[in-house]
């Protein structure tokens, strides 16, 4: 799989590229990020990228040329035309419901095998979240183009003229598109068969695996899997078994896997229903995941009115 990054800080990705698993899986050729300056496409003394809003208003805009340069100078063309002049196009310029990469026009109908076009992702807090589903559609495809914006952000044309999707990692403002790259590379590309050195590690994070085969009758418990009708992780402990007079869970020590597995089951239900109401909603819970989730509600139900008379008094002592 590789990634191109088109950037104004591609020193920004050194130290990202030289750690972990990213740099492990760039070694044995099973990743390649290729990082490329917005700068070395501008034609002017000041190397300019930027420039003042139309409209007025704060801040500076990155330009449409350089980008179109940099993207060029990948092989990617525009689209043929503007979304207004392309009746049937509008779902491809609406965050689209896919990322498998569309053929371009030109190549339709080619009777020699066409080489699949890069997907152009445009890094933006108004793009389509990035979730674990998200992040696994994307393991898939052979070659990603990411546009990091600075500033206000990047002029829309280039949206509309080349990016497949808008992808955000968040509900929050960045100051650039850099961080947001490196997680979408980090998020997608340690779902790629062989690049996790431990493969027992991803099992139940579900490797391309459809949602609805993630089963909690394997022997394990699946794992964080945000957006893709799962539950937030389980929590992890390693030695010592006491730190700082804390212990590790007594279940966790007994060596009863039944009893390990169902109590990370429960832990996963906790925490998902105190930080992530949302995703309990949708995950897929067997019968004893729901008669469990029921115990847990009436745990929580008991605090709150047991708590409930302490907080009226003490807000009516308040001045
Ligand atoms: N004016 C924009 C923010 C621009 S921030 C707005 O209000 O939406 C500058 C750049 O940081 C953006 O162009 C984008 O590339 C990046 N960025 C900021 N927040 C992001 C997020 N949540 N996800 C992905 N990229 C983000």
């Amino acid at each position: 799989m590789r990634f191109e990054i088109v950037t104004i800080f591609p020193g920004f990705f050194s130290s990202f590229l030289e750690n972990g698993i990213l740099r492990r899986a760039v070694a044995e050729g099973l990743v390649e990020v290729a990082v490329h300056d917005l700068r070395a496409f501008t034609h002017d003394r000041h190397r300019t990228v930027d420039d003042r809003p139309f409209g007025g208003g704060e801040g500076m805009v990155l330009k449409p040329q350089p980008i179109a340069e940099a993207l060029a100078s990948l092989g990617i063309q525009p689209k043929s035309a503007p979304p207004s002049a392309v009746p049937e196009a509008p779902a491809l310029y609406q965050g689209m419901t896919s990322v498998v990469p569309k053929l371009p026009i030109e190549k339709c109908g080619d009777s020699a095998p066409a080489e699949t076009p890069p997907t152009v992702i445009l890094l933006s807090a108004q793009g389509r979240p990035l979730t674990q589903s998200l992040a696994r559609e994307l393991a898939l495809l052979d070659h990603i183009v990411l546009i990091c914006g600075r500033y206000e952000g990047v002029d829309e044309r280039i949206n509309q003229l080349y990016c497949d999707m808008e992808l955000s990692i968040g509900d929050y403002v960045l100051s650039g598109g850099e961080l947001a790259a490196a997680v979408v590379i980090d998020a997608a590309m340690r779902l790629i068969p062989g690049v996790l050195g431990n493969e027992a590690s991803s099992e139940f994070e579900s490797f391309g695996v459809a949602d609805t085969e993630i089963t909690t009758n394997a022997e394990g418990v699946p794992r964080s899997q945000h957006g893709a009708g799962g539950l937030l992780d389980y929590p992890h402990y390693t030695r010592p078994a006491e730190f700082q007079g804390l212990q590790v869970p007594e279940t966790l020590l007994n060596g009863d896997h039944q009893a390990i597995r169902r109590w990370r089951r429960e832990q996963q239900l906790r925490k998902t229903l105190a930080n992530r109401p949302d995703l309990v909603e949708k995950a897929a819970l067997s019968k004893e995941d729901h008669n469990l989730l029921e115990v847990l509600r009436r745990e929580e139900r008991a605090t709150s009115e047991a708590t409930a008379p302490r907080e009226r008094r003490a807000a009516a002592n308040r001045p």
